[in-house]
């Protein structure tokens, strides 16, 4: 008899939930980046007042001189909103489509984020099917977590329609505490003119902010480094994440953003599979290998009353390991497992974990 469970992260509650609300309650804007603007005047050297804001801004790689703060900011490059009580991200260095933050959306948030379409963006001209269109973009890479969903009551990302002048298609948050970047603002009056494709274009690319991915050519943008996303880095013509683009920007995830996308949101360990016979066999599904990846590291830790504590790896795209087997005897032994991803380049993505308890 083959049982299929779906894995739960430890700590999977609804505790979770009303953190996150709280957290929405506490900071309206975690980070705003504005997509289009260029901005050449030079923004002025002051005094900075120290703080962890402030040093979560230098770890991501923002140069001194481009930092600014007013009562309630950090300004960084004249179009990047850092709040100053917003929560800095716990693993605040890293890793970066093709480039990103350093910040990502933890597991347990990655498969549900939650949007709400305000009434500003289905007012004429409705804008309903270019969201539809956006997040269906990032919602079929079925190598990945990252899974949208419109809802109408609480959600993480609130996407609305904002007067942001004349070369500004949109506005993206970057995420923050494991938690999708909260607002995107969308300058419909500014994008109307452009076919549906590039409307469709601005929105997957904010949302592509929301869950972490920087512009990727913000060297040629003249925006501040960021780092590569492991195993994908480098610069991408065909990006639909490269900025500066409002209106002419590619319109589909291409190759290397789908790539990017699994890199950092892999749609791992969703499964276990054992045997209730001999021998007991546990097997898990580290995703599907593509292209940049070498190889899946895989680690588990079986406790049974029988055989104690269990611990062992596996290096593949699936893995499975044998026990010894007695009816019954593993009922409500906890099962953890963990995967990472080692890529051709080196650089290896962080662990994975997840878990369950066997009935
Ligand atoms: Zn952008």
């Amino acid at each position: 008899m083959k049982m299929k469970y779906t894995f739960l992260l430890p700590g999977a509650s609804a505790l979770l939930h009303n953190r996150f609300t709280a957290i929405c309650m506490m900071i309206t804007m975690l980070v705003s980046f504005s997509c289009e603007n260029n901005q050449d005047v030079a923004p002025e050297k002051t005094a900075l007042t120290p703080s962890p804001v402030l040093n979560y801004i230098r770890q991501l790689g923002f140069a001194e001189n481009s930092i600014q703060e007013n009562n309630t900011h950090y300004i960084v490059e004249e179009d990047i909103l850092f709040p100053k009580n917003m929560v800095v991200p716990d693993d605040a260095h890293g890793r970066t489509e093709q480039y990103y933050t350093g910040s990502l959306v933890s597991f347990v948030n990655q498969s549900n984020i939650r949007v709400k379409i305000d009434a500003s963006m289905t007012a004429a001209p409705d804008m309903t099917a270019e969201i539809n269109s956006a997040i269906a973009q990032w919602n079929n890479l079925l190598n990945s977590r990252i899974t949208f969903t419109i809802v109408t009551g609480t959600y993480d990302i609130l996407i609305q329609n904002t007067n942001l002048g004349t070369g500004v298609c949109g506005q993206g948050t970057f995420p923050s505490g494991g938690v999708a970047g909260n607002l995107i603002q969308i300058n419909k009056s500014y994008i109307a003119g452009n076919s549906f494709d590039q409307r469709q274009r601005t929105i997957t690319h904010e949302l592509g902010h929301c869950i972490s991915f920087r512009h990727t050519n913000w060297a040629a943008q003249g925006e501040s480094s960021a780092l590569d996303v492991p195993g994908v880095g480098g610069t991408d013509a065909g990006s639909l994440m490269n900025g500066g683009q409002c209106g002419i920007g590619a319109a589909y995830l291409d190759t290397n953003d789908k790539a990017a996308t699994f890199s950092l949101y892999p749609n791992i360990v969703s499964s276990l599979i054992y045997n209730s016979s001999y021998p007991f066999k546990i097997t898990w599904n580290a995703g599907v290998k593509t292209s940049g990846i070498t190889r899946y590291d895989i680690e588990y830790t079986f406790v049974s009353s029988r055989l104690g504590t269990l611990t062992g790896s596996g290096t593949s795209t699936t893995a499975s390991f044998t026990f010894p087997w007695v009816s019954g005897q593993y009922s409500g032994s906890p099962l953890t497992t963990k995967v990472r991803t080692r890529f051709t380049d080196g650089t290896i993505s962080p662990w994975v974990s997840a878990s369950t308890t066997i009935p």
